[in-house]
């Protein structure tokens, strides 16, 4: 443990160094604030044993700096120093950031006590640093798993509800549009009877990667909307740009090649139906998006399946 003394009367200092020294400490000598200050920056002492009286700086000037000059959350306690008997020098060393304040001549073990009491509540300080911490990284695990689907691993039904009122409500304040794609794993009940539920769900994992994977923009997100359904949001993005992007995760997934008997394609599809709105413009909410993109996707499978249907608002008005 390093610890900085600060002291301009040279007798103090020596006997004050002796005694840090004894306790197994090592000692950073110093004899006004300039020096102290600069000590400090340098030697990142773990304690301060800082005089009142200096010839620079007062002391508790020097304290305000040492504060000033921690890194955000560091802590090093500061014990002043002072012949001075009055409270109020001990109330305005506490204001200036110090901990404590012994009252000189020091004694020895007056001061090993003061020492070992500092290093007791340093070492409190850093568990709880350490346990802040750890929370920290829990809190942040805990947000991820909630905001994630337990079999696929991409975003979950939760999340792609936020996600979409949070960009809808950011495109209405601005006049962008929003796309949202609605995919569906094409005869899958039937992949289901075929080849058994645990193949199905190692299926929908690698269509759920392959959709993330497809997704080029760090605002776009594909969520499992629920069993085998897919929702993908793409904000900021007119009807032609997310024809493109529907085109190409639906041809994404077909070329995985899964093995699919009861399918025409011999492999298994998706279809996709798309809704673009511009929320600023638009009468309802984000769950007209959701309505128009089921209605496209409705559209999908009656027209055969894999292939990608838009939501045309005007012609079926
Ligand atoms: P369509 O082409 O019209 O979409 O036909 P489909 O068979 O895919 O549609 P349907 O809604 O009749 O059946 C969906 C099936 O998806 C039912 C169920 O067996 C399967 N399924 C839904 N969720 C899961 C899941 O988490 N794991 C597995 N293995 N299968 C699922
Ligand atoms: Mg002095
Ligand atoms: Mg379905
Ligand atoms: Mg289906």
């Amino acid at each position: 443990m390093k610890i900085l003394i600060v002291e301009d009367s040279r007798a103090t200092l020596l006997i004050v160094s002796k005694f840090v020294e004894r306790f197994g400490a090592q000692a950073i000598c110093t004899e006004n604030g300039h020096q102290a200050i600069a000590a400090f920056h340098q030697e990142q002492p773990d304690m301060v044993l800082l005089d009142v009286l200096l010839p620079d700086i007062d002391g508790f000037a020097v304290a305000r700096q040492f504060r000033a000059l921690e890194k955000p959350g560091a802590w090093t306690p500061i014990i002043f120093l002072s012949a001075m008997t009055s409270d109020s020098d001990l109330e305005k060393g506490i204001a200036a950031g110090g901990d404590d304040y012994l009252y000189k001549p020091v004694s020895e073990a007056v001061l090993s006590a003061k020492i070992r009491a500092m290093q007791r509540i340093i070492q409190m300080r850093t568990s709880l640093v350490v346990l802040a911490r750890e929370l920290d990284t829990a809190n942040q695990e805990l947000k991820r798993i909630s905001a994630s689907d337990g079999l696929t691993g991409i975003a979950n039904r939760r999340f792609f509800d936020d996600y979409l009122s949070r960009e809808w409500r950011r495109a209405r304040r601005g006049s962008g549009e929003i796309s949202l794609l609605m995919c569906d794993v094409d005869q899958f009940k039937i992949f289901n009877d075929t080849y058994g539920h645990q193949s199905g769900d190692d299926c929908l994992r690698q269509i759920a990667h392959t959709l993330r994977n497809t997704m080029e923009r760090a605002s776009d997100i594909a969520a499992r909307y629920g069993g085998e359904e897919f929702a993908i949001v793409l904000p900021d993005t007119p009807l032609e740009g997310a024809r493109i992007v529907a085109e190409r995760v639906r041809l994404a997934v077909h070329n995985l090649k899964l093995t699919h008997s009861g399918s025409p394609y011999l492999h298994i599809t998706i279809s996709i139906g798309l809704a673009t709105l511009s929320p600023a413009d638009s009468e309802g909410g984000q769950q007209a998006l959701i309505e128009g993109a089921d209605r496209a996707l409705y559209r999908a499978k009656s027209a055969g399946r894999n292939i990608v249907c838009c939501h045309e608002p005007v012609l079926e008005s």
